[in-house]
């Protein structure tokens, strides 16, 4: 089925709908809100939509993805390389070192102070990531 929703995307972007390209935003459109996938995740979900991508063809599209910023990249120590779709909010990230488990959260003060040792550094803030390993209360 061809999703003009996704179609549109990908125009905005100035990325040629490409069955690939297609394919992986129809599988992310499917994870809730917040969903942190791996490539190996879209490999086999595509898989099971009856759609056969390499892994290589695949992180080509989320680089382009990555690049037109439909899709934000994380590293994380001992789980490796996750993406999400850019929603536009601006969150950090707690990861659980025991069970792997990835939350979310967004506290303003961090923002500020943030926000001030840039200011004191007289540049300008490109790219931010704050990242919290923990043992998570599942594993404690
Ligand atoms: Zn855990
Ligand atoms: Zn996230």
């Amino acid at each position: 089925m061809i999703d003009l929703v996704h179609i549109a995307t990908l125009k905005a972007n100035r990325l040629r709908p490409t069955t690939v390209r297609l394919a992986v935003l129809s599988v992310m459109s499917g994870y809730e809100e917040g969903t942190h996938f791996t490539i190996e995740k879209i490999v086999d979900d595509l898989a099971s939509s009856g759609v056969r991508k390499s892994v290589g063809s695949v992180y080509r599209t989320l680089k382009e993805f990555e690049d037109s910023g439909i899709v934000i990249r994380h590293l994380f120590d001992s789980i490796g390389t996750v993406y999400e779709s850019n929603t536009g909010t601006d969150h950090d990230h707690t990861v659980c070192v025991v069970c792997g488990v990835i939350k979310e959260f967004h506290k303003t003060e961090f923002d500020s102070l943030r926000n001030e040792v840039v200011s004191e550094s007289k540049g300008r803030l490109i790219k931010h990531t704050q990242i919290l390993y923990v043992v998570c209360e599942n594993c404690l």
